[in-house]
């Protein structure tokens, strides 16, 4: 696999799985960065009074690894807005440069984010993390990551990607679960 290189002069970056991801080097001083590699069986769950849970939705992707690019922001909706924005601007780099280059060679992973606000009313529109996940294409049967949506209120729904009926919180099921009915055609 290629490695591609975002910023050439900066020497700070991580490695997942022969993806050289950059780090972030203009932190806002309100907000933390921390990149670092996990298993997909712990997802974001919920903030409350200044944390942040994780849980885990099943034992199924307990082996399989992910990476994760986390920021943390604090202060109020004016200053944690434009820490967002810098940190919107770095994935966005991240996203076309890395993840999604737009070359005829697909990097062969994927993401998918989740942001968490905080639990305080007077602060109630304000991120208080966002979490962008990375993940290697061929390690999950669909680019649709359910369990990512743990603990937010939306149940069952069709996978806007490959219309397999997936449930929030629970990891993707194979696609052919429900493929297997008479009258189906094999090609
Ligand atoms: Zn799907």
């Amino acid at each position: 696999m290629k490695v591609k290189t975002l910023f050439p002069n900066k020497h700070r970056a991580t490695e997942f799985f022969g993806l050289q991801i950059p780090m972030m080097e203009d932190v806002p001083l309100n907000a933390s960065f921390d990149s670092y590699a996990v298993s997909a069986d712990f997802v974001p769950y919920a903030y409350e009074k200044g944390e942040f849970t994780f849980s885990k939705p099943g034992e199924d992707l307990v082996d399989t690894q992910v990476h994760d690019l986390a920021f943390t922001i604090s202060g109020d909706k004016q200053v944690a807005d434009e820490a967002l924005d810098k940190i919107v601007a770095y994935l966005r780099n991240v996203y076309t440069q890395v993840i999604a280059p737009t070359t005829n060679e697909p990097s062969g992973f994927h993401i998918v984010q989740r942001t968490l606000n905080s639990d305080n009313p007077e602060h109630a529109h304000c991120v208080r993390l966002l979490l962008v996940r990375i993940f290697r294409n061929e390690d999950f049967v669909c680019t649709e990551h359910p369990e990512f949506l743990l603990g937010m209120p939306i149940g069952q729904y069709h996978c806007p990607v490959c219309g397999t009926m997936v449930l929030a919180g629970i990891p993707h099921l194979p696609k052919d679960v429900f493929d297997d009915y008479p009258g189906k055609s094999e090609q």
